[in-house]
């Protein structure tokens, strides 16, 4: 009695051996094929990924044979079949492209002899590729595992950028699940300018081998821009040859955004909050080149709160710094856009209006002095009015640097405190 229907097929095993001979119609072994092998006694269902099946050729054609060998046996089974009379090589041929891997004539003893030695050697090698495979399918889940439990987002590439590996983080960083992703080019996952700027590193990288690492923006999930340390290597086979990119992305914006409040700290007079003395001659040499080199004036003032210690000796010092802040803020947003000013120190500033002649700039320093004047300083119950004494100097060009101009504002600041303060008076 047959046993039970299932999806795989029948047959009888060869003593001795993990190989089958199937008969679906129930047709006998071949004499030949029981000469070499005692086959089992009574038919059983096949096992799954059974080593090597015998099956004859039962009336119908040749491609159905093979489709249903196949679909029931899988690709791993070696598949002999086995034909009554000649195998003539032009069916045999076709045979083997349905999907077949040997045929033998019924008769051919040596034949089936040979086809069960290949199909022992194949089947070696078909377990030992699928042995490899597995292997490598285990180490690929481990670093998988591996990088996917790193919080650095990590992308891998190959030499077309395409990508071709990638770790959580990644994905959540771009917001884009793996299918997204792996399969696609730097253009599909980072945003259009961005994308360009990382595409461009990858190929210098490409041509250049080793390691790479530069910073760049990176368009976060969460729709705000990140600065980003990327630091990328190219991967090399085992003759050298560049097969792709590792990379990882280190998130800096923390770093950056406290770089640049240092910077802007350093850069600022703590009380006023305006630019010290320090940045002011760092821009001016820069503008006072500009100008220079575009023909323009450039005209220098030095301003000083007149008897400002007497605002500290009659309201106390917290008045004086109440008066230093409220000057520089009105200095600060009344000198104009591409004109600086900067604390100097104590109660004295520096102003430099660049594309200005020594006529304009007087006009616009003029307007402060008036605006400081009429300024009501207020605290704690307490108010005062303040005057500021203004030494303005135009630079001569091509005959005197940015100190040089500054020392004859500074000499022409002395004439307006000599004059009578609450004034501006010109350099000689
Ligand atoms: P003049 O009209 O000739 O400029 O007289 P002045 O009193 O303004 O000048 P003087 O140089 O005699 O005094 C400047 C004072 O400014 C002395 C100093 O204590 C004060 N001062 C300097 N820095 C600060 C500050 O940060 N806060 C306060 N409250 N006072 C300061
Ligand atoms: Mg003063
Ligand atoms: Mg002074």
């Amino acid at each position: 009695m047959l046993p039970a229907k299932s999806s795989l097929p029948v047959g009888q095993q060869m003593a001795g051996y993990d190989a089958w001979w199937l008969s679906s119609a129930g047709t006998a072994p071949p004499a030949a094929l029981v000469d070499i092998c005692d086959l089992g006694i009574g038919i059983q269902e096949v096992p799954a990924h059974p080593f090597a099946c015998f099956a004859g050729v039962d009336g119908e054609s040749l491609s159905a044979c093979v489709r249903r060998h196949r679909s029931s046996l899988g690709d791993a089974a070696y598949l002999v079949l086995v034909f009554n009379g000649s195998v003539l090589p032009p069916k045999a041929t076709r045979a083997i492209e349905f999907g077949a891997d040997d045929v033998c004539a019924a008769d051919d003893r040596d034949g089936l002899t040979l086809a069960l030695a290949r199909a022992n050697r194949v089947n070696l090698e078909r377990r030992q590729t699928a042995a490899i495979h597995r292997a490598l399918d285990l180490e690929r889940d481990h670093m998988q595992a591996c990088i996917d439990n790193l919080p650095t987002p990590i992308f891998f590439k190959n030499e077309r950028g395409i990508y071709v590996g990638c770790n959580k983080a990644f994905q959540d960083y771009m917001g884009l699940p793996a299918s997204s992703i792996i399969g696609h080019t730097v253009h599909d996952v980072a945003c259009g300018p961005y994308a360009s700027v990382y595409h461009d590193a990858d190929l210098a990288l490409m041509k250049k081998g080793g390691t790479q690492v530069y910073e760049a923006m990176v368009h976060h999930a969460d729709g705000l821009p990140r600065d980003i340390l990327f630091q990328k290597a190219v991967i090399t086979d085992r003759s050298g040859a560049a097969r792709g990119i590792a990379g990882a992305m280190l998130d800096i914006t923390e770093r950056k955004r406290l770089e640049a409040k240092l910077t802007d700290a350093a850069a600022r007079d703590p009380l006023t909050n305006i630019f010290n003395r320090r940045r002011f001659f760092q821009l001016a040499s820069e503008r006072v080149a500009e100008s220079l080199v575009q023909g323009r004036p450039v005209t220098l003032a030095v301003l000083d709160i007149d008897h400002f210690k007497s605002v500290n000796d009659r309201y106390g010092h917290a008045m004086g710094d109440r008066v230093l802040c409220d000057v520089a803020d009105l200095l600060d947003h009344g000198i104009g856009e591409g004109n600086l000013v900067a604390r100097a120190g104590g109660e004295e500033f520096f102003a430099l209006l660049p594309g200005h002649d020594q006529s304009a700039a007087s006009d616009v320093m003029e307007r402060l002095r008036n605006d400081v004047a009429a300024m009501r300083v207020e605290d704690r119950g307490l108010e005062l009015t303040v005057t500021i004494s203004i030494g303005l100097a135009q630079l001569s060009a091509g005959e005197e640097d940015l100190w040089a101009c500054l020392r004859r504002a500074d000499h022409a600041l002395y004439d307006a405190k000599h004059g009578g303060r609450n004034r501006l008076s010109l350099a000689a």
